[in-house]
């Protein structure tokens, strides 16, 4: 009988990734299979997945290539299981972190962002980033994204943007935000408040000063905050003061000539640190800020925006307060006042995370979320098993968080970003979309932290509060995403889910680790160590780089990519390549029937790569991507290749027709088993050579359905 299955020519030369990939891509994408909605099982149940949106200020990144992986086998996977898949790509105007990109830039072109029209600088960043999205949009699809393109948000769609300042307002009128002077994260270079988590605090050694003050000693590390420090604080039960009382006034010698000091007790001072005495500075403490409420003390302010002293520092005024330092220890030591420096004092310093200005901080009026309510019922939704982490030890850093809240400020004195709906006047605010009654009122022209909208991401991309694909596909299925975003991104994610639907967004969170050089350093482009990963895609293709992502990395641990591993995947698809040719060039005359007799030894054979099918998919199903390729790989090269196709020679030369259509339908089924269940880990290359199999040109092997 004559074959019908013969071989293509397209296996006669190496497999070529830069030939396949984009082609395969847009035949996927034309074929309007990455939308659930040409899923046409009715009865099929939703799996979903949201996309972190990457920021759209820069190319990919080697993290992104991580997540964009995993979610895609996820969403392959369960495509290919019959699900209704969808995964929700999205790009991220990324506030603050876009501001401090952009302005980087007009740092390079000699301009700054201080003096230009707010809508103009709006209007540049706009086309900086709307530029960068499309590029990132091509980068995500070479990476093989099988994400539904025509559900695509940004962040500043006008929708988007409409919801995020209902919900301010909503949560306004249920008490939930309030705005308030309270002490800030200050940085001085980018002149914005930032939250917690834009702040890194490091352990420093600095010296620290004790000063005569008066008849008292009093130690601090920051002197340049000291001119108009009045008030001495002790505590009550403090022996050593029991002369001094709670209000008594005297006259002490400061820096800048006399002034009247104020003794008040109170049980904050620790007797054991220092001289068991301190001064205080209300504008940058908020402990002391604390105290100046409760005894209701003066409040001045002594460090500006800009990071200079104000007048109140006299000869020091407008100086940079690190130039400061110096001089007022000098002129305190002249003075008689300076008692000694301990040099090995440890203390922990907040920087900003983006440009290591020591953070101020700065009373200022601003909006806050106040989180403990909230906090409180995304721990009782953990408490009910509503989600679940993967790897397991998240879920105690997720509860630290929650029990440890402050209120979120979610205020920025930036112009990239979504404009917080609300009017203030002396002493008043409001928020509302239309100007108040009344006069005097102005717009509040600060922008929201890019967490407050990025928090409600699940459900504005599924169509929040009424959108069509709300009810099918909220909550979603997995959050994937990088371990850091543990405290940053999760939590709100799950607190706004819980405030404004009363479900969670998703019932897994699966963390990521970081993707590091391939000596295990972390990238930085500082350090010269990035390694772009569509280099290597170009150069070895997207299913290797992808296998080498894989392959051996268990969730929440960092990886360290190495070059040499991607190319050793790029070995396996020439592998899997060759394997087809020979597997093809020995079934052409081969009726592609199933025969009615199977070889025992080839139904053993059978048998074994069911179990593979088994242990795979229940590796799956566990998020256990580590042990699913590695198990993959080694079946193909060292059972499939190394042994089957190695025994297979002989049976193949038998004179029996029996014995070679068994080994021939032996030989056909497990490469067609393999090819399905690599797909979702490598799908360029296994849909290439499944387009190219005898007989599957009308089919796609991306809705090909996962072997059971
Ligand atoms: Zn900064």
């Amino acid at each position: 009988m004559k074959n019908s299955n013969g071989m293509k020519e397209i296996f006669l030369s190496p497999y070529k990734p830069e030939n396949t990939e984009n082609r395969i891509y847009s035949m996927w994408e034309n074929s309007g299979f990455f939308s659930p909605d040409n899923n046409t099982n009715s009865k099929a149940e939703p799996f979903t997945i949201v996309m972190p949106p990457p920021n759209a200020n820069g190319n990919l990144h080697a993290g992104h290539a991580l997540f964009i992986t995993i979610e895609d086998i996820l969403t392959r996977f369960k495509r290919m299981q019959g699900f209704r898949s969808l995964w929700i790509p999205g790009a991220d105007h990324a506030g603050f972190e876009t501001q401090v990109v952009y302005e980087k830039k007009l740092e390079k072109e000699g301009r700054s962002r201080f003096g230009m029209d707010p809508k103009d600088l709006y209007k540049e960043i706009l086309d900086f980033t709307l530029e960068n999205k499309k590029n990132m949009e091509t980068q995500v699809r070479s990476l093989g994204a099988s994400c539904d393109w025509s559900r695509e948000k940004f962040t500043l769609d006008p929708d988007i943007v409409k919801k995020t300042q209902d919900t301010f307002i909503k949560m306004y009128n249920d008490g939930l935000v309030y705005r308030g002077k309270r002490t800030v994260n200050w940085c001085s270079k980018h002149q914005t408040s930032l939250s917690e988590v834009e702040t890194e605090s490091v352990e420093e050694i600095n010296p620290f000063y004790y000063f005569k003050y008066g008849p008292f000693e009093i130690g601090t590390v920051r002197p340049e905050t000291k001119f108009a420090d009045k008030y001495v604080v002790m505590h009550p039960d403090d022996k050593r003061y029991s002369e001094y009382k709670h209000g008594q006034k005297m006259m002490v010698e400061w820096i800048n000539g006399p002034i009247e000091a104020t003794v008040i007790k109170d049980p904050v001072v620790d007797m054991e640190f220092g001289t068991g005495v301190m001064t205080i500075t209300p504008w940058h403490s908020q402990v002391d800020f604390e105290l100046a409420q409760k005894y209701n003390l003066d409040v001045e302010q002594i460090i500006d925006w800009r990071g200079k002293l104000l007048p109140v520092a006299g000869e020091f005024a407008g100086i940079n307060i690190k130039e400061a330092r110096p001089k007022i220890v000098d002129k305190l030591k002249e003075k008689g006042l300076l008692v000694k420096i301990d040099d090995k004092y440890k203390n922990v310093v907040k920087r900003c995370y983006k440009c290591n200005t020591i953070i101020e901080p700065q009373i200022k009026d601003q909006w806050f979320v106040k989180m403990e309510p909230l906090a409180k019922k995304a721990l009782e939704s953990v408490d009910r098993g509503e989600v679940k982490f993967i790897p397991d030890n998240y879920e105690k850093i997720f509860r630290y968080w929650m029990n440890n809240t402050i209120d979120w400020n979610i205020s920025r004195q930036i112009v990239w970003g979504i404009p917080i709906p609300a009017w203030l006047k002396e002493n008043e605010a409001t928020a509302s979309k239309e100007k108040p009654e009344g006069d005097g009122w102005i717009k509040d022209s600060d922008t929201f932290d890019t967490w407050f909208s990025s928090g409600q991401w699940p459900l504005f991309v599924t169509g929040y509060p009424d959108g069509k694909d709300f009810e099918k596909y909220y909550p979603t299925d997995v959050m994937e995403t990088g371990h850091d975003l543990i405290f940053k991104w999760v939590p709100r994610m799950v607190i706004f889910g819980l405030y404004l639907s009363g479900k969670v967004p998703f019932n897994t969170v699966y963390l990521h680790g970081l993707v590091n050089d391939a000596k295990g350093k972390k990238m930085s482009k500082s350090k010269g160590n990035v390694v772009n990963p569509l280099d290597l895609t170009s150069k070895y293709g997207t299913d290797a780089l992808r296998m080498a992502l894989i392959v051996g990395n268990t969730p929440g641990t960092d990886l360290a990519l190495q070059e040499s591993k991607v190319k050793a995947y790029k070995l396996f698809a020439n592998k899997i390549w060759n394997i087809t040719r020979f597997v093809l060039s020995n079934t052409e005359n081969w009726d592609a029937k199933r025969p009615g007799k199977i070889e025992s030894s080839d139904q053993t054979t059978l048998d074994e790569l069911n179990l593979l099918v088994q242990d795979v998919t229940s590796d799956m199903d566990n998020f256990r991507f580590y042990l699913a390729t590695e198990k993959l790989y080694h079946y193909v090269w060292h059972t499939f290749a190394d042994k089957i196709i190695e025994q297979s020679k002989e049976k193949l030369k038998s004179e029996d027709p029996e014995v070679v259509s068994s080994i021939q339908y032996t030989l056909t089924h497990i490469l067609e088993t393999c090819l399905t269940i690599l797909h979702p880990f490598m799908p360029f290359i296994t849909e290439e050579i499944w387009q190219n199999l005898p007989g599957k040109e009308k089919e796609m092997l991306m809705i090909s359905m996962w072997p059971k």
